[in-house]
């Protein structure tokens, strides 16, 4: 892995919607071969996804409730899925295996951030 070469490429690090550190470039090769650039904020467990022409093509957090890993993956406002990951993988290292849809919201969704993130997920599982 080459993180100058490839932060100096891209360059899309930014303040985190969140908590205003600054992203950090977390690559996978099985990513950047289609052209996806992964970020990473780690205190927020929030992962940024971009087109390699630098737009913004997804927001996600992660939140892990009873041993299992949720992704709640932000599309645009009005497209947001949440999903089961059944082999977390590691920022940098190791892409995730095993995802399953278990909600998707087509309009309307709800803000989710890396302090409500958990409360909430465990509250829409009570219900499926
Ligand atoms: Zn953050």
């Amino acid at each position: 892995m080459n993180n100058n070469c490839s932060l100096s490429k891209y360059n899309l690090a930014k303040p985190c919607r969140f908590c205003s550190n600054m992203i950090e470039y977390l690559p996978f090769e099985e990513m950047e071969i289609h052209n996806v650039i992964v970020y990473f904020c780690k205190p927020c467990k929030a992962e940024y996804i971009f087109f390699n022409d630098g737009m913004l093509a997804a927001v996600s957090l992660y939140t892990t409730i009873k041993n299992k890993m949720y992704r709640w993956s932000v599309i645009s406002e009005n497209n947001a899925q949440l999903w089961y990951v059944k082999f977390p993988g590691i920022p940098g290292f190791k892409a995730n295996d095993g995802m399953s849809t278990v909600l998707s919201f087509n309009n309307k969704i709800p803000l989710l951030n890396p302090l409500n993130i958990n409360q909430k997920v465990t509250t829409w599982l009570l219900f499926l």
